[in-house]
């Protein structure tokens, strides 16, 4: 076999080679092994010494042009090689994806966004204000006496300066009064705080949406017209309402709005402390005291306020039993509502 031959059978199993190589260390055993130090196309090139000038010329031509075409393919399959993903041929791409776990809204979330969103349609506002209020915004601009027993530490959590955590959003009233001019219609959700042995019934922070509508003529028939629309929709249209005479400092005159109980149809259950109703907001029309504060002039304007508890309501709507399941954060409960 001649030298060109030779090149010839030399670059056709190479070429084979090189191109199955399915590592970098097998294409490294195979540069070495054709072109390294003692590689079998480096004994070629070496041995050109013995051949005659012509024959120099052309087989080196041909040595030269085959070397400098398997140095490609060695840098061409390294390539490849190096940005090929490696595929663990165990793993079965068959199997089904694990599930993404999502998050979703808190139940008190939802049904004040439900609360929310009946009074926006009706035309309220909503505005907002701080957790830590002063006792002026809190307590004294909405005409509680000084000896009020709702100031008292028993019923109020004090932060140290004589700040406090706000015991309902009715300081966002005053907050927007003093900013705005009647007509004004508002509500003001928010998280409350009151220092209250927590039982079935009552948690020491629970959420509020504080309403009210101040303009000329405002009655409380009007009053009465929103709260029951509202409970109309969030609740059912067969809602059995019961409006009580009641007392608040800031509304003169007062009421309470209980619902009969869902959990047990009136009968009476814990959740209702056997009464088989369940208060869930306080309102009246707003006091001429709380107008003077802000400088309203309560000849010429009237207005209500409404205070509805967030957690009740959600009890009652998702026969929940007991309030203090939507504090603990179990996820067990959390999920079962979205
Ligand atoms: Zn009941």
């Amino acid at each position: 076999m001649d030298i060109a031959e030779q090149l010839q059978k030399i670059g056709q199993t190479a070429r084979e080679e090189m191109s199955a190589a399915d590592s970098a260390d097998v294409l490294e055993k195979l540069r070495v092994h054709y072109l390294g130090k003692k590689g079998e196309l480096t004994s070629i090139l070496r041995g050109l010494k013995d051949l005659s000038r012509e024959e120099k010329r052309e087989v080196g031509g041909q040595a030269n042009k085959l070397k400098t075409e398997l140095d490609r393919i060695i840098e061409d399959r390294r390539e490849e090689l190096s940005s090929a993903i490696s595929i663990d041929s165990s793993f079965d791409f068959t199997l089904p994806g694990r599930p993404r776990h999502y998050g979703h809204r808190h139940l008190v979330t939802i049904v004040m966004d439900q609360i929310n969103g009946i009074f926006q349609r009706m035309g309220f506002e909503i505005a907002d204000g701080p957790d830590i209020e002063s006792d002026y915004y809190n307590f004294e601009a909405l005409n509680f006496p000084p000896d009020h027993p709702a100031r008292d530490e028993q019923d109020t959590f004090y932060v140290e300066g004589g700040s406090l955590l706000r015991t309902h959003t009715s300081g966002v009233q005053i907050r927007e009064f003093e900013k705005r001019k009647p007509p004004v219609k508002i509500i003001a959700p928010g998280k409350v705080f009151r220092n209250e042995a927590v039982n079935a019934r009552s948690y020491c922070v629970f959420h509020q949406v504080e309403g009210f509508y101040v303009d000329e003529n405002v009655t409380f028939g009007d009053l009465k017209g929103v709260l029951e629309a509202f409970c109309y929709e969030f609740f059912q249209e067969s809602v059995q309402l019961r409006f009580r005479p009641s007392f608040f400092p800031f509304t003169e005159p007062s009421a309470e709005v209980d619902v009969r109980c869902f959990l047990c149809n009136g009968k009476g259950c814990s959740l209702c402390k056997h009464e088989g109703w369940l208060e869930i907001l306080g309102c009246g029309m707003i006091d001429p005291e709380v107008f003077k504060a802000v400088g309203y002039d309560s000849d010429k304007v009237t207005g209500y306020a409404f205070g509805i508890g967030v957690e009740r309501p959600a009890l009652l709507k998702h026969r929940v039993n007991d309030i203090r399941l939507l504090f603990e954060n179990d996820i067990r409960f959390i999920k079962q509502f979205r």
